[in-house]
């Protein structure tokens, strides 16, 4: 089978397994988990911040994150294709009563700074005060694009005109930094909370990391014992997790040629619109434009030749490449696409 429908299918690799099994343990309820402290340690020194808190899942991060920089009542700004909005259950607004206020990202994951500062509002009775903008880097569904230093940098001296703070939902914050090769603290210091994946191409079983300052930590620590994410041996998960940023951020690169490879043999094939220029990462979007064939019976088809990948909209199709997708398989994917479609 080639799964390409996400990289969170990434298996745990064998140093993983070998590191979770013997990890130094201990009850991270009571903060006595040396392990689990170690991968906190290094999350915030490779963002750049004060501290840092392990969860369960970036949804979670992402909720708490949100929860600990808003009161109930607060709007938050945040793009209409972010995944916090569209994919998160509208935890913020059904678990914090915070109000979110999508406004249209641009194709590059951006959102319009013009549009930005239009859309703050703090004075007036009848407004509920802005208090947060949300980014993501990469974006998951504008074409899996990294957002650069100078963007980040462009929003926050808003943020800092304005007195709003900053989230940066990076479940693929590790993508970025290897795409634009710059360290990933020039794309976290701008922010005020960060939340990244363990679980996607850096391929641990489980977990994401929230950082920010140790107030902010202090308060996501209460909220994720509150939401039930308080975990006792979790140094087993944060063992996978130290392998991941130590060993598995450079072959990201990988993952990233794989894309622009599959999109390149992709967008030669008749019946597939595909632009090749929107490929930055590990994500690759395409759509189907076929006289007989719809999106369910493309599916179908690919799934009878043990190819399988992800249809986001109507005859809009994601595919994500990661660790378990060799060279050779983004050729064999490619062919099985060109066969099916010339049936
Ligand atoms: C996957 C993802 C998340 C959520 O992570 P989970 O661990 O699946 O909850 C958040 N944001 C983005 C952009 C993602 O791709």
């Amino acid at each position: 089978m080639i799964d390409l429908r996400s990289d969170t299918l990434t298996q745990p690799t064998p140093a993983m397994r070998e590191a979770m099994a013997n990890a130094e343990v201990g009850d991270d309820v009571f903060e006595e988990d040396p392990t689990l402290k170690k991968l906190e340690t290094l999350a915030a020194k490779k963002t750049g911040k004060e501290s840092a808190l392990f969860v369960p899942s970036g949804t979670m991060g992402n909720l708490i994150s949100v929860l600990s920089l808003c009161q109930r009542g607060d709007e938050v700004l945040l793009g209409d294709r972010s995944h916090i909005f569209l994919h998160e259950v509208g935890g913020m607004a059904a678990l914090g009563g915070v109000h979110p206020r999508i406004l249209p990202n641009n194709e590059d994951g951006t959102l319009p700074l013009p549009l930005l500062e239009q859309s703050i509002r703090h004075t007036d009775i009848h407004n509920p005060p802005t208090r947060l903008i949300c980014l993501e880097n990469t974006h998951n569904f504008c074409h899996g694009t990294p957002l650069s230093p100078e963007y980040m940098g462009s929003v926050a001296a808003l943020a800092a005109k304005y007195e709003l703070k900053i989230h940066l939902d990076g479940a693929r914050l590790f993508n970025a930094a290897v795409a634009l090769d710059v360290e990933v603290k020039a794309l976290t210091q701008q922010a005020d909370s960060i939340m990244f994946c363990l679980s996607k191409g850096l391929s641990a079983p489980v977990g994401s990391l929230v950082c920010g300052d140790r107030d902010f930590i202090q308060r996501a620590r209460k909220y994720r014992k509150m939401i039930g994410g308080g975990m006792r041996q979790a140094g087993h998960l944060a063992a996978a997790g130290l392998v991941a940023l130590e060993n598995l951020v450079e072959r990201l690169k990988g993952d990233h040629q794989n894309a622009r490879l599959l999109a390149e043999q992709l967008a030669a094939i008749k019946g597939i619109e595909l632009d090749q220029s929107k490929v930055k990462t590990n994500i690759i979007f395409f759509k189907l434009n076929h006289p007989e064939i719809d999106g369910d019976t493309f599916l179908s088809r690919l799934e009878a030749k043990s190819i399988k990948i992800l249809m986001t909209d109507p005859g809009v199709f994601r595919a994500v490449l990661h660790r378990e997708v060799s060279r050779e398989q983004v050729d064999t994917a490619a062919q099985t696409i060109q066969s099916i479609l010339t049936l």
